[in-house]
């Protein structure tokens, strides 16, 4: 399903609020939950916001596609620019796809 850009920030907006720094990400690829200021920490650009692991900007990190077991949650260096995009939710910017990570979605109790 493809995601118009409206209905994608109004789903950041209802999980998260419309302050897009405490917005929460999933790498694709170690599960780790990133959140968009965490990117800012790192020093990285916006633009890797939902692209990009937050493990590319860390120095402990495992290799996405390298390391044959990947710890989930330990951070990875996957970008989506690299030649496999693994990105799991498809937004329509202006007739663009543009494959961003997922949204972290908290488990709600009962
Ligand atoms: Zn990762």
């Amino acid at each position: 399903m493809i995601l118009t850009k409206e209905e994608w920030l109004a789903e950041a907006k209802e999980r998260f609020g419309s302050n897009t720094l405490f917005w929460k990400f999933v790498c694709p690829i170690c599960e780790t939950v990133i959140e968009a200021r965490d990117y800012k920490k790192a020093g990285a650009l916006e633009s890797a916001v939902g692209f990009n692991c937050i493990g590319r900007y860390l120095k402990d990190t495992q290799k996405a596609f390298i390391n044959t077991k990947i710890i989930k949650g330990k951070p990875c260096n996957y970008t989506s620019g690299g030649l496999f995009n693994f990105n799991p939710v498809e937004v329509n910017c202006d007739g663009i796809i543009v494959k961003v990570f997922d949204f972290y979605k908290a488990k709600i109790d009962g």
